[in-house]
């Protein structure tokens, strides 16, 4: 098998130079164990704290080792009698490209149901389950609702804001990082406007996309974007604390907030949430979300990046925001 290993631990931005390939003779599955080769592999931005060998709610990659992740692949070789060599299963194998694990840490998917595997790293995966239950469960999103998700672009963010559209928002806004992924927001995803925050102050783009207030911020970025929400924010608002990945790579604390007395007066609500708490929504989220990806209600975009020598590359371009939707590397 060929596997990516972290060498070294990165300080701020990981280079190419904190991870090492190595290639590995894999022994034929035991009793109750499954040999997967990798279809598509998921990077995530969670995987950057993984990297820093600090106590988190996710224990850290160890040196040397294959690191984890989510992945998808095909059955190539069985010792369980539950598992048929050929099926297709979902795992946290990731960055390599064919993995050697127990029955129970792999789950059967169907095909059939989709028209690509990838499907199941991005609309209909972890993702698309943290837009689900972050929008709906912890933001406790109503119909009427104006909602602003920041990292508007990405694999969940784009879902956010089209589950919003489908529920019935009122008004979503999205921002990101670039001219194409503000167009493809309002041009393809149905958001009812959208900017880039490199254009200028966040603040000053989002009361002029919102100019009577948001009621819910979805939040993945952090900083900035988390202080203009709360300018933004209407009596009784409520925040979902996503992701800050302004702030993953970054050296020195961040400088916003600076405003977070204003949730007295407007009475708003914030909470973290982490999707390994809400896998119980799981079955709910696919009947729902399922029948509008099928259809096409719901599109969602992936980029991807091919080959097992590029998973660092891919890695490394989602932090720099080089992906639209979900980015992926197909093995
Ligand atoms: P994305 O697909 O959104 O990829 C990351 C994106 O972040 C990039 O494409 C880039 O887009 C944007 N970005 C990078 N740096 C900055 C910055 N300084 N300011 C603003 N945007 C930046 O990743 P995911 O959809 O997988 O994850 C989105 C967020 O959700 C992350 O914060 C992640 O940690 C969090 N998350 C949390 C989970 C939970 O359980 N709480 C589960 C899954 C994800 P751009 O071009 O727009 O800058």
């Amino acid at each position: 098998a060929t596997e990516i290993h972290l060498a070294r631990r990165p300080e701020g931005w990981p280079v190419p130079e904190d991870f090492t390939t190595v290639t590995t003779d894999l022994p034929e599955p035991g009793p109750g164990q499954v040999l997967i080769r990798n279809r598509f592999i998921s990077v995530d931005p969670y995987m950057r704290g993984k990297m820093n060998d600090v106590p988190s709610y996710t224990p850290p990659y160890q040196l040397n080792t294959p690191m984890d992740g989510g992945a998808i692949g095909v059955v190539e070789a069985s010792g369980a009698e539950n598992i048929a060599v050929g099926r297709t299963v979902l795992h946290q194998g990731g960055w390599r490209d064919r993995a050697l694990l127990d029955a129970t840490e792999v789950r059967v998917v169907d095909e059939a149901q989709v028209s690509s595997l990838s499907a199941y790293l991005n609309g209909l995966g972890m993702t698309g389950l943290t837009a689900y239950t972050g929008l709906l469960d912890v933001a406790n999103f109503k119909p009427g609702d104006t909602v602003f998700v920041s990292g508007a672009a990405g694999a969940v963010g784009q879902m956010v804001g089209q589950i919003a559209k489908l529920k019935g928002a009122k008004r979503v806004i999205g921002s990101a990082g670039s001219t194409e992924k503000v167009t493809y927001l309002t041009e393809r995803l149905g958001f009812d406007t959208a900017f880039n925050y490199k254009d200028g102050p966040v603040s000053e783009q989002l009361k002029a996309a919102a100019p009577d207030g948001i009621d819910v911020y979805f939040d993945n970025v952090g900083g900035d974007h988390l202080e203009a929400a709360i300018s933004s924010m209407n009596v009784n608002g409520r925040i979902a604390i996503c992701g800050a990945i302004s702030q993953y790579n970054a050296t020195t604390p961040p400088t916003a907030p600076r405003n977070l007395a204003l949730f007295i007066g407007k009475r708003i609500t914030m909470t973290g949430f982490l999707v390994l708490d809400r896998f119980d929504r799981m079955k709910d989220f696919i009947a729902d979300i399922a029948p509008h990806l099928a259809s096409g209600k719901i599109v969602t975009e992936e980029t991807i990046v091919d080959g097992i020598d590029n998973t660092v590359n891919a890695f490394l371009g989602m932090l720099r925001g080089e992906n639209v939707g979900k980015m992926l590397v197909r093995v």
